[in-house]
Parts: C-alpha cells; structure tokens; sequence
C-alpha cells in the first residue's frame, strides 16, 4: 500500500481520541477459531461461510440478533438477473454513482459474484417475490438503468432477509451466538495481529460481565454510524463501534467523509430525532415524484434521470429547493400509484405513514434529506482484510472501495452478501497463528453518554448534507474539546459515545481536508469536482503515540 502523505497534515490526536481504551480485567475467557462481530447481513453470512470453511464460529452482537440496518432494508437488493441486464451493465451505473473514486476491481466482484450469492441466500431459505412466471420480481431503483432490484415482502426485504439467515445460523450447532455481548476492544498479540476481542455480556451468568473472547481471525460486521448525527434512518445500534475500536487498534480507516444522506426520509417535524422511517426509493421507482412546499416538480430540470437521478443529486436538489422556497421538507406525491399498489408493493411504508395520519393514497408525503448509510469504514482489500493481519471487516463497517464517493441504491445488502464469501474462501485456506494477546494501552478513557445529544447536534448543523470550510471548523472547535469530559464509568451508552465522538472527529477532519464537492460530499465553498487534486482516498490511522495520521491514498486498493 501506498503510505505517502499527500501533502496533508498531521494532527496530535493523544489527547482528543482515546487509544485501546482499556477493558475492566476480563473475568473469563473463552475461545473460537473465528468471532464474527454484528449480527446482520454481513455477519450471518460470514458465520455460515465461516462454517463451510470448517471453522469454530463464536458470532456476537450487542443487541438481540434481528437488531441492525438490515432488518429495515425496504428496497431490496441489486443484481443483473434480468435477461436483458448484465453484470456490465450494473457496473457502469455502480461506477457513476461513485463519481470516479470507486475502486473498478472491487465492483466487478460485486456485480459478477452477486447474482451467485443472491441464489445462495435463496437456497439458505430467503423469500424474494416473484411474477406469475415464478422468476423474481425486479424493479427500479435511482442511478439503476435496469429493473435489477430483488425484494421481498414487497418491501420487508430486510426482514425477509434476517429472518432466513437468522435461521440458518440457528440450525448450525457450529456458530455459537451470544447476544447482549457489546464488543469493546481488538487484542492483538505482540507481532500485531488480532488475537481476539475484549466484550462486555450483559447478566450475571459464568459469561456474564467483561470478558475475552480469543480466536486468531475476527470479523468486525458492525454495520454503519447513522447514531453520529441526530437525525438517522439507521437504528440504534448503529454508532459505527466497529470502525472506532479497530482505528484503536491502528488499523487504515477510509473514505468516511462519503455519508450518504436518504433524500425521502419522512419529516416529522424538527424536534424529531433518532431513527426516522424512510420512504424507499423504490416508491419512485413506480411513479412517485416530488414535489415542492408549492406543489411545483422540480427533478425533471435537475437531472436527465428526474426523480430517479442518483441518490445525492436528488439530494441536493431538494437541499437547494428546500432552501430557495425556506421550507423545511418538500413532498413526495405517490397518490396516482393508486391503493392496491401501495398495499401489495408497499405495506411497510403504508403502515409507517397512516401510523402517523398520513395516507399517501390520498395525502403528500412531507420528506426531507436525512443520513442514511455510510460508505468509508475499515479500510479492506477485495478479500475483505484490514491491513491488521487476522482482522477482516464485513458489510457497513468496511470500506471495500465498491461505493466510491456514493453508494448505488441496494448495493450495500449484496456487498455484505458477496464479501462475507470471500472472506470464507480466506479463512478456508489459512491455518492462523495463535498467540497470547498482549496488553492494549489505556487512553484517557470515556465521553459520558451526557454528551451524546451536542455532539449529534453539532454533526447535523455543520457536517450534514452542506458542508463548509466555516461551519466544518466551527464543528472541530465543539468536537474536539469534548474528549476532556472523558473519564466516565464504563457503561454501554459511554462505550457507545466514546466511539461516536471518535468517528465524528475524522468524519469531520476528513470532510474539512476534501476540498471539492463530489457524490454524497458536498463543499458550498468548493461546489466543484477536482479531478487534480482529489481523484485520491483519504485515508486515517492512529499511530502507536496516538498520533493521528490522515494521508492521501490511490483509489486501487491495497492489493
Ligand atoms: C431504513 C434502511 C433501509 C435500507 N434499505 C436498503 C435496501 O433496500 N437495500 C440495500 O442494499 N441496503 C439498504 N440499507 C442499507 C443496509 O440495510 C445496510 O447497509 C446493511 O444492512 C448493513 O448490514 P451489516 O450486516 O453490515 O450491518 P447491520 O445490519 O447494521 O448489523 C450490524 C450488527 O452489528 C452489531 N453490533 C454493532 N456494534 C457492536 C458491538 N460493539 N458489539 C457487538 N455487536 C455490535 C449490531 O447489533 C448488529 O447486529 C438500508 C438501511 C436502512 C437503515
């Protein structure tokens, strides 16, 4: 890998993100061949392929099983299945919605093993819907010039999902899954590969407390960290753990200026915060459009694709309208879908509207921009490895290279689906080295949860949809002086805040460093694409001195 600096400056980070936050001394320890990390798509099917490799499987979640961004998935998932489509053909729209940063190799991988994979999950017991061929359903989706997305209970394809793999892992006495297990800390033995994690389980039980878990291979599947800004379509415990403890542990953290903002999330006035319902892009994908405050369609001059242009074009242009019209929401009007397409292809999202006195056959939507999945995390190569050897990372939490400066709509499910294989077919041929993990030294400790609330609100305000040299240093200054409050007791919510702070101190560093707009990053004082300077990655780690480093990286992967 390319380590050259890229002319960007180095920061002292010692005293503002805490290093391998030290554990309570772990009360037991057990051990696995493999810990899968997060109980999503990526982590589920990383178990099963961890299995097939012939491996001990140790699979813990902070939460029960089901809870994740995965069970909310609504549209579904992407792959050319279509006799008129091609693996090609869906990398060209996949590379677009990058703008230039995807890395080429990583997406042909997606789109060539992701047909593959879908049938894989299928035959685990996943139910897509179908026509009256028995072929699956597929419909349309923003940047898509295909019908390719799979769904499943119209639009419970997330649910769908979880509930099959769910199942799948549960008929594997192989896996063991221990749920209420919030993982802390990466173990790394003196040679500086992962051994194992540090974990707090929740009860009173022989595994009850903090504890290690030891297994020469860890698989960080921890989804995304809509929980650093106040206003989210990911649940509760998306707070991006996995990307803060492995950047504890030194490993390469890429591409987190990239946050893609939902542009249809429904508005629900502006005290709301947390985990908002969103209005999938798949109700545009069958006519819906939008409108603004007026009533006025906008997208048609905005884009040749109108309503269905990738995801942060339309975005930004309801940003802009927003602004000229001094609303906050435009209208999302899918009246003319007519009921029986709302209650056969959209139920969810029925439901979540007239549960809250909206009926989107006779009513608008009111929607507006709200974050909604994140496209930089840890730092992988195409087989899914950080560059800390034995750790691999999954899904959300990874930083494949596949998305670019945004992520095609229902790429994301398939990427966790086909890099979990390929993480299989690695630990199938490796025979790990086990060594004794070694001490990790302790930082100053952490945020109280108290915080947690200012720091969302500073993300919002200053590193949200619009972003600027002004408002990004006026972020730094709220954020970075926070980390002084540290020295609260261990608890999940404090864990959870410590990392959240951590990742809003680089989000926010790498967002001021990037100065050009391009996909999901948008500079007011920089509006333009800056192919010289920044076709290029910005890459962060922390040094043994805890020393943050953030360095400019070609786009090719470390290969
Ligand atoms: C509302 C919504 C709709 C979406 N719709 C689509 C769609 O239609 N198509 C598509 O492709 N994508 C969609 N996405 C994005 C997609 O759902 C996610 O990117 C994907 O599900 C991520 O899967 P994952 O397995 O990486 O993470 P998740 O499903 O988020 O799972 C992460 C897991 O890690 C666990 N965890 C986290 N931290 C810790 C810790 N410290 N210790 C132990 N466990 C931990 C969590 O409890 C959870 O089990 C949507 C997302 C949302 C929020």
């Amino acid at each position: 890998m390319n380590n050259h600096h890229g002319g960007v400056p180095e920061l002292n980070a010692s005293a503002l993100i805490p290093t391998r936050l030290s554990a309570d001394e772990p009360g037991w320890t057990t051990r696995a061949d493999v810990i899968v990390v997060g109980s999503g798509i990526a982590g589920l099917t990383t178990a099963i392929h961890a299995r097939q490799a012939g491996k001990t499987v140790l699979l813990v979640t902070k939460a029960r099983v089901s809870e994740g961004s995965t069970q909310w998935a609504q549209g579904g998932i992407a792959a050319a299945l279509a006799d008129d489509d091609s693996p090609e053909e869906h990398l060209v729209d996949t590379l677009v919605a990058g703008v230039g940063l995807c890395d080429e190799e990583a997406v042909r991988i997606l789109v060539t093993q992701g047909p593959p994979a879908l049938r894989q999950l299928i035959a685990l017991g996943a139910r897509f819907d179908t026509d009256a061929t028995g072929a699956i359903s597929l419909t349309r989706e923003g940047g898509h010039h295909h019908d390719r997305i799979a769904h499943a209970g119209g639009d419970a394809t997330g649910a769908e999902v979880s509930r099959a793999l769910v199942a799948a892992v549960a008929r594997d006495a192989g896996i063991e899954l221990v749920e209420n297990a919030l993982v802390l800390d990466l173990l790394l033995d003196s040679t500086g590969a992962a051994q194992g994690v540090t974990l707090h389980v929740m009860g009173t039980g022989q595994r009850g407390g903090v504890g290690a878990a030891l297994a020469p291979n860890v698989v960080l599947a921890t989804g995304g960290f809509g929980q650093v800004f106040g206003q989210t379509t990911n649940p509760y415990v998306s707070t991006g753990d996995g990307v803060a403890l492995a950047m504890r542990a030194g490993a390469d953290i890429a591409d987190l200026e990239f946050v893609q903002f939902h542009p249809t999330v429904m508005w629900l006035g502006p005290l709301a915060q947390g985990q908002q319902p969103l209005v999938s892009e798949a109700v545009r994908g069958e006519g819906a459009f939008l409108r603004d405050i007026d009533g006025t369609r906008f997208m048609e001059a905005e884009h040749p694709m109108a309503d269905l242009a990738p995801r942060d074009v339309v975005a930004k242009a309801i940003m802009r309208r927003m602004r000229a019209c001094g609303s906050s929401h435009v209208w999302l009007d899918g009246r003319h879908l007519g009921a029986d397409m709302w209650i056969s292809r959209f139920p969810t999202i029925l439901e979540s509207c007239r549960t809250r006195g909206i009926d989107p056959v006779t009513d608008l939507i009111p929607v507006a921009p709200a974050q909604h999945y994140v496209s930089g995390g840890v730092r992988t190569d195409h087989w899914g490895r950080s560059s800390i050897r034995g750790l691999f990372a999954c899904g959300e939490v990874a930083c494949t290279g596949v998305h670019g400066a945004n992520r095609l709509a229902s790429n994301s499910l398939l990427e966790g689906l086909v890099f979990a294989g390929r993480i299989g077919e690695v630990l199938a041929g490796t025979e790990a080295v086990v060594r004794d993990p070694v001490e990790g030294r302790v930082g100053p400790g952490l945020l109280p949860h108290g915080v947690r609330r200012a720091m969302q609100q500073t993300m919002d305000e200053h590193v949200g949809v619009l972003r600027s040299q002004s408002s990004l240093e006026l972020a730094e200054g709220e954020l970075w002086p926070l980390s002084t409050a540290a020295g609260a007791r261990p608890c999940t919510e404090d864990w959870e805040t410590t990392n959240i702070h951590a990742l809003a101190c680089v989000l926010t560093r790498h967002a001021l460093l990037r100065e050009e707009t391009r996909g999901s990053h948008w500079r007011e004082d920089f509006p333009e694409r800056d192919d010289t300077r920044w076709q290029t990655r910005l890459v962060t780690s922390i040094d043994e001195n805890g020393a943050l480093h953030t360095r400019t990286e070609p786009i090719g992967g470390p290969e």
